[in-house]
């Protein structure tokens, strides 16, 4: 088994573990299901400190993300799609194949996005249905204020989807302004992949409930949910056994009150580690505290690196992909594995192979790295 040191999926618990192992009723029969669903979709709203309802859907984040546009977009209907960033820019795919109109608002992929710029931008062009942005766009390392843009953003009567899947409970996050809010089971969760998170406010639910035509999609369908509870009745058999597994995780995430603090100590310190031993980090601004990316040092391939660190260390981490593919590598350090002995061992590791592959590092990241905590 591998370390797994890498921005998702994270280090999965034995509580998680064997949660997703207790004999399992019918979902569909056993009323209990419900109530257990429901109770959880609670406690994952009051987590996040909103009122709004969470649904829990079968299938990995990415599905939270299509359903959502799915449920929003209408043939014809303009979105604002936030881009500084591969799943930024990701979202106009989705808006696309539902029929909609994406109008991207690109910002620098090395910068947080600018609110005054997009303040600009939407005084003159603000006829968006709903906008997307990322909280946190992963593959570049990338944090993004999504309380300030969603609350721009609804200040023009503009719905806001906010794809915070390897954020959520990891940064701090106002959720006041945001409409459908996305997450994942297996970033900071520390759950399997398997399911996500939609968190649905009343002004979405109203969008949806007053579309002209039916959402074309049944999977990808938030509206099919929207009576479960009183009708008791799911739109398709849910996977009991993954929400067992989310409901440990999440008791987990309840039971660890500083679980915000740590993420943006280990954060700081690895970006101090790394900047002190000569690498450049990709971001300049908007430095998420769940993933470090930094650059391939020049001269060095990024397979070697995760290669050395896979054989020799045994440790996963990662490069990227899209128009980062070869050039960056990341550390996860979010959910189970923010953790200082964790990220400690995986820097020092990193440590010894840069070495062996020819890169003379100015200082110890992983001695960096105990002296900043
Ligand atoms: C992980 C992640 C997703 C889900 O994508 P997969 O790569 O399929 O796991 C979506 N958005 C963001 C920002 C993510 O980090």
């Amino acid at each position: 088994m591998y370390k797994i040191m890498t921005p998702g999926p994270t280090e999965v618990y034995q509580n998680v573990l064997q949660a997703r192992s207790i004999p399992c009723t019918n979902p569909d029969l056993d009323l209990s299901f419900v109530e257990d669903y429901k109770k959880l979709c609670v406690r994952i709203s009051k987590l996040l400190k909103t009122d709004a309802e969470t649904l829990i859907l079968g299938g990995e984040g990415i599905l939270g993300l299509e359903a959502a546009c799915a449920s929003l977009t209408e043939e014809g209907d303009r979105v604002l799609v936030i881009d500084n960033g591969v799943f930024g820019k990701g979202f106009q795919d989705f808006v696309k194949i539902y029929g909609g109109e994406p109008v991207l608002f690109t910002g620098d992929y090395r910068e947080t996005i600018d609110l005054d710029a997009l303040a600009a931008f939407l005084s003159k062009d603000s006829n968006f249905k709903y906008a997307t942005l990322v909280h946190g766009d992963t593959p570049s390392g990338m944090l993004n204020d999504a309380f300030a843009i969603t609350k721009l953003l609804k200040s023009y009567g503009i719905l806001t989807v906010v794809d915070a899947v390897s954020t959520m409970f990891g940064e701090d996050l106002d959720a006041t302004y945001i409409d459908i809010l996305c997450g994942g089971s297996q970033k900071v969760i520390s759950a399997p992949p398997g399911l996500t998170i939609c968190v649905i406010s009343e002004d979405a639910k109203e969008a949806i409930n007053d579309r002209r035509t039916p959402i074309r999609s049944f999977y990808a369908n938030l509206k099919v949910f929207f009576n479960y509870y009183e009708e008791k009745w799911f739109p398709y058999t849910m996977p009991i056994s993954d929400i067992k597994g989310l409901d440990a995780a999440i008791e987990n995430i309840e039971s660890d009150p500083d679980i915000l603090g740590r993420h943006e100590k280990i954060a700081s310190a690895t970006r101090n580690a790394v900047t002190a031993a000569g690498l450049k980090l990709y971001a300049r601004s908007g430095f998420s505290n769940t993933v470090t990316a930094f650059e391939v040092p020049v001269g060095i391939s990024s397979e070697d690196i995760l290669l050395t660190m896979r054989q020799d260390h045994n440790i996963l981490i990662a490069g990227s992909f899209d128009v980062f593919a070869g050039k960056l590598i990341r550390i996860g350090h979010m959910g189970n594995n923010s953790r200082v002995e964790k990220v400690k061992e995986t820097l020092k590791a990193l440590d010894i192979t840069l070495s062996k592959l020819g890169f003379k590092a100015e200082e110890s990241m992983a001695e960096v790295f105990a002296n900043s905590i």
